[in-house]
């Protein structure tokens, strides 16, 4: 039985005047580690890539942890525990943050919802003449964000699949700007080339895309690009070869058929989506199901 964990921020310290960041503290991460070694093994990725087929039909349990959005804070707080414990994980990066030197919008809105309230965000888009959600929609947003309130999962809907990623670039970068620097956060938010080099070298590098965009919702063009530069990249980058990518968001609307025939054909062996659950052997290896670290054992979701 293979169970896959995934995580994004892991700090000390999310406080913030309207927190929006959430993760794990490196203690937390600590203690799910050892639990997850209590229940069964950790698998590294290359024992991932070398014993797929026998790892998913085993009575045993396995677990496989994954960080997305390829974040410094990963490299300094969570591959110190992981090397400590003898463990591995894969951390899946998108090639925009060190190849072009921008900050990721879905990160941009983060850091601006942690420091403006999200109905003031939403003010400012009505403003705009943006079209805010149907009931139908809203009713999806908060199923999709159960963890925020009505606000901000309205926000975090419209941003993610209403409005156009040009026009939502846009948008985000006039407040964006108007609060931080894009090259301050740049430096300390994301994993700097020699730290994506030196998890490539030791086999634990792996593509979140280029862009970080919902890939099912883009035209087929870019969806290859977002598939294809990235692995490039990376593969350019490290000299090692990128087998493994997690989609950004993982939702349905943004891991569709199309989108997994597209990895598969550009190259990649496993895709992950968010889609909770543990790796059946039925499943499309390029539509990998994985858990949220809150809905695992130790996680503050978890019911047994
Ligand atoms: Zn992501």
């Amino acid at each position: 039985m293979l169970t896959v964990s995934n995580y994004h921020y892991i700090r000390e310290d999310y406080s913030a005047p309207y927190p929006s960041i959430f993760g794990v503290t490196p203690t937390a991460f600590k203690k799910q580690l050892k639990l997850f070694k209590n229940e069964g093994d950790l698998i590294t990725p290359s024992e991932f890539l070398a014993n797929y087929e026998e790892l998913v039909v085993s009575k045993d349990n396995f677990f496989f942890i994954t960080f997305d959005d390829g974040l410094k804070e990963q490299f300094d707080f969570a591959l110190p525990i992981l090397d400590e414990l003898g463990m591995q994980a894969i951390f899946f990066a998108n090639s925009m943050n060190t190849e072009e030197g921008r900050v990721s919008t879905v990160h941009k809105i983060h850091l601006l919802r942690s420091v403006i309230p999200s109905h003031l965000l939403l003010d400012y888009l009505k403003e705009q003449k943006i079209a805010m959600l149907t009931q139908e929609e809203l009713q999806k947003a908060t199923t999709n964000y159960r963890f925020d309130d009505t606000a901000s999962a309205e926000l975090k809907y419209l941003l993610n699949f209403k409005i156009s990623f040009d026009v939502q670039e846009l948008l985000v970068q006039s407040i964006f700007e108007k609060h931080f620097l894009e090259s301050e956060i740049l430096e300390s938010l994301y994993m700097s080339k020699s730290q994506l080099q030196y998890l490539a070298n030791i086999d634990c590098l792996g593509s979140h895309t280029h862009t970080h965009y919902p890939l099912g919702l883009l035209r087929e063009d870019k969806l290859i690009y977002e598939l294809e530069h990235s692995k490039n990249y990376l593969e350019q980058l490290s000299g090692k070869a990128i087998q493994m990518i997690a989609y950004p968001y993982g939702t349905p609307e943004a891991c569709t058929d199309l989108v997994a025939e597209t990895a598969k054909k550009v190259g990649y062996l496993y895709g992950f989506t968010t889609k909770k659950g543990i790796i059946e052997k039925s499943q499309n290896k390029l539509l990998l199901n994985r858990f949220d670290c809150n809905d695992v054992v130790g996680g503050k979701n978890y019911k047994p």
